[in-house]
């Protein structure tokens, strides 16, 4: 059993949204602990490809949430500095903008539709001929025949940021126990005061932060209702030479993206499953990945193929983030994210720190309150 501890904030789960919020609340002198129960990021964030785009992943209706995103996007350059100054890492913090492209006559209309509602939204994409987009990204099949241009869009290596989320947090004081399950809270009258570990330990805390992903609905430890369920994706990662990029840009299709990164990382995504906790991969899901990649960008038949991994999304039943007091005393939470995890970090971390510090959280993050399901 290892030994019981306090703290002024308790986190649950050492996933991008976990550590970013531990890191920021470390910085401002509060002693924060993390739990994870396996080893940092090997959750959702392992899988995700670190797109960061607020317009072209828009969902018709859901301004909210496109505002969330945008609020979120303004804050990456900042917090990705911060990052890289803290742990003496770099994140990959890259504005190469999307290109979303129709392959044929159907895709064009729905590229067309997309560039409507993204107007009538309010929100930045410009609409270009085939030839345009080709001559903006010549590796692009010859039957691309149009595209939305979002090049405000960036990207990030997730996993490079747990990376430099791990080291900041420590370098701030903050302290991270892996392969730490937390299997219940500490209650005290009715308030949160810590959570107790699978070993027995405790972790004393004023507040305890559920961000336990695709398993903050099952974990049982919140007694309020939290509607999270795993949303599975599966994702394959290709190696190109970093001087022969089949893009510039991250490309998207009605049904894949490619994001190619300095490094010479190209990630072909992924997946929309319900299947529960089922994270096997299959020949069908990377069969359907590649072929679409191919269709839009046929270089990549050429491409190193290096891993397939699949991932849970944390899922909500509205698609929005659960972020803020659950109503219980002491008892924060920050999940749901689910395909923009990796986008809303720093305004879930802007949020989560405001609240712990008593001030006001940032105006955007108010819809999407955890008690908007209870
Ligand atoms: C294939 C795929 C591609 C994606 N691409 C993108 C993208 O391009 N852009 C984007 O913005 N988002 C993307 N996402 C979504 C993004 O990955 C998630 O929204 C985000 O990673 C969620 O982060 P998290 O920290 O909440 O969850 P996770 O990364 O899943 O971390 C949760 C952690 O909590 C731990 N945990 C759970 N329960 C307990 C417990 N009881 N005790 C201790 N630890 C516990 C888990 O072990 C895990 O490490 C993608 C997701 C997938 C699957």
């Amino acid at each position: 059993m290892s030994a019981d501890s306090r703290a002024d904030l308790a986190v649950v789960g050492g996933g991008i949204v976990g550590l970013a919020c531990a890191w920021r609340a470390a910085r401002t002198g509060l002693r924060v602990e993390v739990v994870e129960r396996g080893e940092p990021g090997r959750g959702a964030t392992h899988a995700a490809a670190g797109i960061l785009a607020p317009d072209t992943e828009a969902e018709p209706g859901a301004a909210t949430l496109a505002a969330l995103g945008r609020r979120s996007l303004e804050l990456w350059p900042a917090f990705a500095e911060d990052l890289e100054r803290e742990s003496g890492r770099e994140v990959g913090f890259a504005r190469c903008g999307t290109l979303v492209v129709a392959l044929d006559r159907d895709e064009l209309d729905v590229v067309r539709r997309e560039h409507d509602v993204l107007a009538r939204m309010g929100l930045e994409a410009q609409l270009l001929s085939g030839s345009e987009c080709r001559k903006l990204e010549p590796g692009l099949a010859p039957v691309c025949a149009g595209g939305l241009l979002a090049a405000h869009e960036a990207q990030v290596d997730p996993r490079r940021v747990v990376a430099a989320l791990v080291d900041a947090l420590v370098a701030a004081g903050g302290v991270l126990r892996t392969d730490a399950e937390a299997v219940g809270l500490v209650r005290e009258g009715d308030g949160v005061r810590g959570v107790v570990l699978a070993d027995g330990s405790r972790v004393a805390a004023e507040r305890v932060l559920l961000a336990g992903g695709a398993w903050s609905g099952r974990n049982g430890l919140a007694p309020v209702p939290l509607p999270v369920r795993p949303v599975k994706g599966q994702v394959v990662r290709l190696r190109a030479p970093a001087d022969e990029l089949p893009a510039e840009r991250m490309i998207r299709s009605e049904h894949v993206y490619v994001v190619p990164r300095a490094s010479g990382e190209v990630v072909v995504g992924a997946t929309t499953e319900e299947r529960g906790f089922d994270t096997a991969v299959t020949a069908g899901g990377v069969l359907e990945l590649l072929r679409e990649a191919y269709r839009a960008l046929p270089e990549i038949a050429e491409l190193e193929l290096v891993e397939v991994t699949a991932g849970l999304r944390p899922g909500s039943p509205d698609n929005g983030p659960l972020l803020g007091e659950t109503g219980v005393d002491g008892l924060l939470v920050a999940s749901g994210h689910y395909r923009n995890g990796i986008l809303l970090t720093p305004v879930t971390a802007e949020a989560i720190e405001a609240l712990v510090a008593g001030t006001p959280p940032p105006e955007a993050v108010e819809p999407f309150s955890p008690r908007r399901f209870a």
